[in-house]
């Protein structure tokens, strides 16, 4: 036996947890560790805060909800504001630890904090056993290395598609064997955000929201059987899964989602709706490999594309489009929903980002900066890569697609109920 740490970090759920279910098999006592990164609580030099309010709140819902269910089991989450690098050797020490697991994730922030923990456990003596578990398709699973990823995400679809076969998902443990410890934590703080608003949806964070979302898109609302017909809605909770903010931060893995949409093909119907909740998990794994692919390049302002970019960096402009506050209805209601609920349809993201870039000419990066910060589903590959396609220098660079928003409007809200909407607020 011997005293192990889950280090959480994008898999804050209990169920498909390959190293809690590998600590609960082989009877291994076992602690887990969350660490706020510091840059959260910061300004971004825009001057907002680098996570906003509605964010933060989802976040600690759902460590909340984690560090109970670790309780249950029969263990406990250690909760801190600090740099993991800092708190795990420290607690190392303290609990006499002789292996670490953590979720392997894409990101130059994220790989550079887990090489600082790699170096810093190395000193002790401790093991690592990290793995990759936030897409449908492993690497192994792939009919090609990272560097020859298609850039075309039809091309990487034909391919991966065929011979795609995600994990079946771990059962969650049934019990767990803690380690004593008499380590304090500080208190987590609270958020106020806006009041949420009659007739609108609000999403609470956590693993149990995650599962009943789950269950009500699916098998008790049977909204699913629907989706590719009312995708690209506005208004309700059902015109899309709403599942983002969980499988961001992995209140429920990619591979649970497959697997349930699978079970309800299987008993209830299998048609192009079904197909097409699985072809946009496909999306969000093609995002995480072209993270994985082009890492800290998808940050720059000519992003995937070689050339330099003449982006405006104009403030004035930008807090405008920021707030609400540009005059186009369709763009102002969108950025007020954001605003105010730390959520957006994805008609509404393409729309506001089309707009910041192409119709204003401003900074992509400021947009995704200000994305980054106020929503709850706020993923850097999925944000960073949607932002530089609709930007047109990602990895598609052929996309220079313009959404035209008065159009956009006249088709997606034909009877001005989503902008009376937030405008009236
Ligand atoms: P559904 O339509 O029900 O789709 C099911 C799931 O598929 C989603 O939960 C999501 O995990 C995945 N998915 C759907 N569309 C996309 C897509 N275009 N790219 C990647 N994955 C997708 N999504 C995030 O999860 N985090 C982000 O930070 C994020 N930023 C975005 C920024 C811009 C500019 C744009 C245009 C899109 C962004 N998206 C992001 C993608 C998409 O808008 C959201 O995933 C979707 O709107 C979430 O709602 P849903 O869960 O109801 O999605």
């Amino acid at each position: 036996m011997s005293n192990k740490i889950i280090w959480f970090r994008n898999d804050l759920r209990t169920n498909d947890h390959e190293a809690l279910h590998q600590c609960s098999n082989q009877k291994q006592p076992v602690i887990g560790i969350y660490c706020f990164d510091a840059k959260l609580f910061q300004k971004h030099r825009l001057g907002f805060a680098n996570a906003g309010n509605q964010r933060l709140n989802f976040l600690l819902a759902s460590l909340s909800y984690l560090k109970k269910e670790m309780q249950n089991l029969g263990s406990d989450l250690l909760i801190y504001q600090e740099a993991a690098h800092k708190v795990i050797p420290r607690v190392c020490n303290a609990l006499q630890i002789e292996e670490i697991f953590w979720q392997q994730l894409p990101g130059t922030a994220e790989e550079r904090e887990a090489t600082l923990v790699q170096t810093e456990i190395k000193k002790l003596n401790i093991r690592a056993k990290t793995y990759w578990d936030s897409t449908l398709t492993s690497i192994s699973q792939m009919p090609f290395s990272i560097e020859h990823l298609p850039d075309l995400f039809t091309t990487f679809k034909n391919r991966v598609e065929p011979r795609m076969a995600p994990a079946v998902p771990l059962p969650k443990p049934k019990q767990l064997i803690g380690i004593k410890h008499e380590l304090s934590q500080q208190e987590l703080p609270n958020f106020t955000t806006p009041p949420v608003l009659n007739n609108w949806f609000s999403l609470k964070g956590g693993e149990d929201e995650a599962l009943l979302r789950l269950n009500e898109y699916t098998w008790e609302n049977n909204a699913i059987q629907n989706y590719k017909e009312t995708r690209n809605g506005l208004i309700g909770k059902d015109y899309s899964s709403k599942l983002s903010p969980y499988l961001a931060l992995g209140c429920i893995s990619a591979r649970q989602v497959y697997k349930e949409v699978k079970d309800y093909e299987h008993a209830v119907i299998s048609n192009a709706s079904t197909y097409w909740l699985i072809y946009e998990l496909i999306w969000r794994d093609y995002f995480k490999w072209i993270l994985v692919k082009y890492g800290s390049k998808l940050f720059q302002p000519n992003g995937l594309q070689p050339m330099p970019w003449p982006w405006k960096n104009d403030k004035v402009k930008f807090e405008r489009w920021r707030l609400g506050e540009t005059g186009q209805a369709f763009i102002d209601a969108n950025m007020r929903e954001l605003l105010h609920t730390g959520f957006m349809s994805n008609r509404g993201r393409q729309n506001v980002a089309s707009y910041l870039c192409k119709d204003l000419g401003i900074n992509w990066l400021w947009g995704a900066a200000w994305f980054e910060s106020q929503l709850i589903d706020y993923d850097a590959s999925s944000n960073y890569g949607n932002w530089a396609y609709q930007a047109g220098v990602g990895n598609d660079a052929r996309s220079d697609r313009k959404f035209n928003p008065v159009k956009q409007a006249e088709n997606y809200d034909p009877k001005k109920e989503y902008v009376s909407f937030w405008l009236n607020q």
